[in-house]
């Protein structure tokens, strides 16, 4: 993990809030109740700092308004290390870590996580691949019958997830439901809004995405049975890797979370891999990244945990 904890935006409340206008606002300031760039700021003493007015609707806002962090009462100095902390380590940080790093309670820290997860998730995404890229697909299931004692007494309801991953570019990632003899429904729909048809397709020989191929620019299979991993460039094995960095991140340490925390997960680790350091990224940049995705979005459900 390579966050400098000297840096005054993790220890001054002022440096921290400067940061998150500068990346929320490069242009300066707007409304977030009605979009206008006339605003000015309240100063004084009887006004908390970072107070802004507008001039068209009149209403108050300060950066923390139209987005995860609106109506949170955590220190934003805390809020930015959050950021960079759980962008900084390829497997992210567990709930208990930010707790003792950020000196907030568990269930601060967890509501905390789960705000920046929201952040992360795509605000408008365009379609991986394209005319002569190669994007791999790949199912895996988690949960269901564990081969630890520990945990087979208990039913762990079995997860599909289905991931997308453009070789030498990014991750889409989903949880689908299972439908009878192994059919995945849902998809079709995922696959054409997060892989351009002009891609060329390489999955396993699994029979839920042979007809889904066959709309794609060109679909190779690898017959796993056969023990063939890669024939030439046909091969899963980007997609496989980006599994093993989740199953080790989530699945290693929660054993199992629900359908909603998981696809959480999944867009956290979405974003990590599709901003990697290997596609010119580094931590503060995909820290910074974070933050702006942070706008227009909102998490209101207060989990009971
Ligand atoms: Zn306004």
């Amino acid at each position: 993990m390579s966050v400098d904890f000297t840096n005054p935006i993790f220890t001054d409340e002022d440096k921290a809030r400067e940061h998150l206008e500068a990346l929320r606002w490069p242009d300066g300031a707007f409304c977030p109740h009605c979009g206008s760039t006339s605003v000015h700021r309240l100063e004084g003493k009887s006004h908390r700092p970072g107070l802004y007015q507008c001039n068209g609707c009149a209403q108050a806002f300060t950066v923390m308004v139209g987005s995860v962090m609106e109506r949170s009462h955590i220190p934003l100095r805390k809020w930015v290390l959050a950021f960079y902390l759980m962008n900084s380590s390829k497997k992210g940080i567990s709930a208990h870590q930010l707790h003792r790093m950020l000196g907030v309670t568990y269930k601060t820290a967890w509501f905390l996580a789960h705000r920046v997860r929201e952040a992360m998730k795509p605000s408008n995404p365009s379609p991986l691949g394209g005319e002569g890229k190669i994007v791999e697909a790949d199912e895996t299931a988690v949960g269901g019958k564990s081969k630890n004692r520990a945990f087979r007494k208990k039913a762990i309801k079995k997860q599909i997830i289905v991931s997308l991953v453009e070789r030498g570019g990014g991750a889409r990632s989903i949880l689908v439901a299972e439908g009878k003899r192994g059919r995945v429904r849902d998809l079709r729909p995922f696959m054409v809004t997060n892989a351009s048809r002009k891609s060329r397709l390489m999955t396993d020989q699994d029979k839920n995405f042979v007809r889904i191929g066959e709309e794609f620019a060109d679909h190779e299979a690898v017959d796993h049975h056969r023990a063939e991993y890669a024939r030439g460039d046909v091969h899963t094995n980007t997609v496989e890797g980006f599994f093993s960095i989740f199953k080790r991140g989530v699945i290693g340490v929660y054993h199992h979370v629900s359908d909603a925390h998981l696809n959480r997960y999944l867009a956290e680790f979405d974003f990590r891999y599709s901003n990697r350091a290997k596609l010119g990224v580094n931590d503060g940049e995909r820290a910074a990244r974070a933050i702006k995705g942070a706008q227009g979005k909102r998490l209101t459900y207060r989990p009971a945990h």
